[in-house]
């Protein structure tokens, strides 16, 4: 289930020919220009997003993305009057350095035991430095010895990249690799995120890289500079959004957490209380310990990263957090159960939620015309949709 770069360009090339269609990349990473791959599922009116590895230690996401596909495939699922947009790794160079990073240490294991624990290693010692302040993080120890050399000789521009950004940041701190090639965080790339000098990641986890320059992990580009320019990663995201009318949804999947982010909202009654209602029929049928996924909710909080301003511009975008075991990128692959739970939970998460877009935006108008943008939004909305979900 972890599957490196080349893995997934071959699993992307068998998806030809299906009733998955692939289009013209949506755009090219700026240093090795790798396709932004994009694909398509049904043609009617609406359209759903769903994005994979904005983060690229996020791998699980784009686990599930694959995942998802092959089950909408293999089950025939037909959907009433929905495309669905796929982009599986909205990040591919950071895709790339991540997976080899992984790969040089997997490739050791022949036995899918062995890789798992392995994984569950990983896991331990990501949870302790998360708990713990020390200045060695064991989850960086454990590929102290890795480093650009495991980017491919055909890929130049980026292994010198790579080597360069991580000479100013701690050893084996390419497993913590979010960002694109240039060492861009993809959701911080936003004129809203303000570093200071010096500043450093705030989890324990990574607390030892810098946010301040290029690096694995936060870093928002020259967005202090007048000259701003937002990754052709996300530009090629919005070029995608603002071309779909009709948008329903735009599902986000990250990886850590067991979370559903829908804050900051949007302050339109109707926007608010159609995404609240899209998260808590997705949280329907998600698993976390003896109970769902949390829904995070704060009404007009402070928009800092690129998924903020996503949220406030289109309707129905929830960012999800998928594992509820913790430990990117490889920790929460150490225990299957785990795995399959996330990814079948969500599979099936997914399928609901969109089967139910016509009675959401029904509830919605209902809703919206009983209630006002007060502090009791939430509880309000709440007891109606117990209500209603009743009848
Ligand atoms: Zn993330």
């Amino acid at each position: 289930m972890i599957y490196d770069y080349f893995e997934c360009q071959k699993i992307f090339d068998s998806f030809n020919n299906t009733k998955i269609i692939e289009h013209n990349p949506l755009g090219y990473t700026s240093l090795e220009h790798l396709p932004i791959r994009y694909f398509t599922y049904g043609n009617g009116n609406n359209n759903i997003v769903v994005i994979g590895s904005q983060h690229s230690s996020e791998i699980i996401s784009t686990t599930f993305v694959i995942n998802l596909i092959h089950y909408l495939l293999n089950n025939n699922i037909e959907f009433n009057d929905i495309t669905i947009h796929f982009i599986p790794i909205l990040n591919p160079e950071g895709y790339l350095i991540n997976t080899m990073a992984i790969r040089s240490k997997l490739s050791k294991y022949s036995s899918s035991q062995d890789i798992r624990e392995y994984c569950y290693q990983f896991y331990k010692n990501y949870r302790y430095d998360i708990y713990h302040n020390d200045d060695i993080k064991l989850h960086q120890v454990m590929f102290e010895d890795i480093d650009s050399r495991i980017i491919p000789e055909n890929y130049p521009i980026l292994k010198d990249s790579v080597s360069d950004i991580l000479s100013n940041h701690p050893k084996g701190s390419i497993i913590d690799w979010a960002s694109n090639g240039k060492g861009i965080d993809l959701n911080s790339n936003s004129i809203n995120k303000i570093v200071n000098s010096n500043e450093t990641n705030k989890s324990n986890a990574y607390n030892n890289i810098r946010l301040d320059i290029p690096s694995p992990i936060g870093y928002p580009g020259e967005n202090t500079n007048i000259n701003f320019k937002q990754e052709n990663e996300i530009e090629a995201l919005n070029s995608l959004l603002s071309n779909l009318s009709n948008i329903k949804s735009i599902f986000n999947y990250h990886s850590t957490g067991g979370i559903i982010y829908q804050r900051p909202e949007n302050n339109d009654l109707y926007h608010l209380t159609y995404n609240y209602l899209l998260s808590k029929f997705y949280q329907e049928l998600t698993i976390k310990n003896d109970s769902n996924y949390n829904i995070i909710v704060e009404k007009a909080n402070k928009i800092t990263s690129v998924n903020d301003v996503i949220r406030i511009n289109y309707l129905g975008d929830l960012l999800i957090e998928l594992s509820p075991m913790m430990g990117n990128p490889i920790g929460m692959f150490g225990d299957n159960t785990n795995i399959e739970k996330t990814i079948n939970s969500n599979i099936q998460s997914f399928i609901y939620t969109i089967n139910n877009i016509d009675k959401i935006i029904n509830v919605t108008n209902h809703i919206s015309s009983l209630i006002t943008l007060d502090d009791n939004l939430y509880c309000c909305i709440d007891s109606l949709y117990k209500k209603i979900r009743k009848k």
